[in-house]
This record gives C-alpha cells, structure tokens and sequence, in this order.
C-alpha cells in the first residue's frame, strides 16, 4: 500500500510544503489524512492522476484548526465529481459559518450537496476495505482526533497529529505498520535519557522529535514518518532534527511532499 503526502507542514506552507494533508488510494476510493492547503494539490498534475476513475473520496479531520482544513476552501471545486464524506469530532462543516459574513462567496448547500458530515468518537468504526478506530487527544486546552487505519489486507497505519505524548497514544498505535507522527523541532525541552514521555512536548503544544520516537519504539511499530514540519525550518535542519529521533528509533523518516510511503 502506499500514501502520498500533500502536505507535511504545520501552521503554514514554506519551501514547497504544504499543510497537512495525506492521501492513499483504496481501490475506487480515497482516503484522505486532514485537508490542510495540501488539498490544493488536487489542482495539480499528482492530484489529478490520483483522483481519475474513483467515486468516493474520504476525508478524516483530526481536528479544525486552518492548518489542517484550510483545503475547504476549494473542496467543493476539487471534489465536485466524488461522493465525499468527512469524518470529524463534529458534524459542523468547516467554513459553514463564513457564508453568512459574507467572506465565503459560496453557496454552500448547492456546492457541497455531495458532502456528507459524519461525527466520531473514540470507538472502532467498520469501513469499505478497512476498519479505523479514533482515539480523542489532548491539543493544549482543546481536542483532536487520531486515527488507526486496519486494511483488508492486513497492513495498518496510525496517524497522530497535534497530540499529547502519552501512554494511551503508545497503546493507540502499537504495532502499526507505519506511523504518521508529529514532531516539533523548535521550543522544546532539552531531552535526556530519563525524560518522561508526557513532558516531551514543546511550549506550543506539539509532540517533541524525541517524543515522536520514544512513541514510536515503545509502540514496536514498523516505521515512523515524521509530520507537521515547523515552517520555519528548511529540508537540512530537518534532516539534522531527524538524527535526534534515529538514536531513539532507527526506523525513523522525514515524510515530504508528493514522497510516496510504502506500507
Ligand atoms: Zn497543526
Ligand atoms: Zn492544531
């Protein structure tokens, strides 16, 4: 199986990444990790290849901040040809409010009328192709959501993004074939060998590389693809953060736009 990342930043785009956005094709179907500004790539030559001949298209929202539905934007425009349905914590569309301030020039119930809303909780959900199980995570003073993904054919996949490093999120993923973590590079605390897990998180709120890691090997999972880059920081400070996380858990990659992962 494979996935392609859209978008592997978080907060905003820069040196050609994107917002958070990952994409894998399921037989006459895709799946779709948050709709960050990555969704715009469906404009593009990648997106439109991907997209040809399926019918349905779903999208799991971790949760509703910009960097990860900003996408909603052109939606509708995107998708105009798919059966979509939308996975999130409400059933609240994203941008529905925007209509009546007269700063989305949209009319949103004829645009979207191929859009379902679908709320989730933490419990194990059946699919077409797949089963996923939801997970609902501490965002500082807020919620996400994380996601586990169970193949027909047997490959698994978590995905966790704006997150508290916790136990629970070990328990989450454990064993999963590939794991999508978050990983924040800058304002972190200094980790030791005797760091605690749940203080391996930086002062906005994001899972520390370290923390990404220590998830990820105390989970036994197959590989780590770290996500949510800071934005500020370019392709060899990445690279320079990912030793940090190798020392902890060898099997430990960037992911990055349009980089196909296989599973
Ligand atoms: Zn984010
Ligand atoms: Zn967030």
């Amino acid at each position: 199986m494979k996935i392609i990342p859209f978008g592997t930043n978080g907060y905003v785009s820069s040196f050609n990444r994107q917002t958070a956005c990952y994409v894998i094709p399921l037989e006459n179907q895709l799946i779709i990790l948050d709709a960050g500004s990555g969704l715009f790539r469906f404009m593009e030559p990648a997106g439109w290849r991907i997209l040809k001949g399926k019918k349905k298209v779903k999208i799991f929202l971790s949760h509703y901040h910009l960097d990860h539905t900003f996408g909603f934007y052109a939606a509708f425009e995107l998708f105009a040809n798919q059966k979509v349905e939308v996975y999130a914590y409400d059933d609240k569309p994203v941008f529905r409010e925007l209509v009546y301030t007269f700063q989305f020039p949209v009319d949103y119930d004829r645009k979207h009328k191929n859009f379902k809303w679908i709320k989730v909780t933490s419990q194990k959900y059946k699919n077409e192709g797949f089963d996923f199980s939801v997970r609902i995570q501490k965002h500082r003073n807020e919620k996400s959501l994380g996601f586990r993904f169970e193949f027909a054919n047997g490959k698994s996949l978590a995905y966790v993004t704006d997150a508290d490093p916790s136990r629970e999120s070990v328990n989450f993923v454990k064993g999963a074939d590939l794991l999508l973590h978050e990983h924040e590079t800058l304002n972190v605390p200094k980790y030791k060998n005797k760091s605690k897990l749940e203080d391996l998180i930086s002062e906005g709120g994001h899972v520390t590389t370290e923390g990404a890691a220590l998830i990820a090997k105390e989970a036994g999972v197959g590989k780590l693809f770290l996500i949510h880059h800071n934005p500020p920081c370019d392709w060899p400070e990445l690279v320079k953060d990912l030793q940090k996380a190798k020392k902890i858990f060898p099997q430990s990659y960037l992911a990055r736009d349009l980089g196909e992962i296989e599973f």
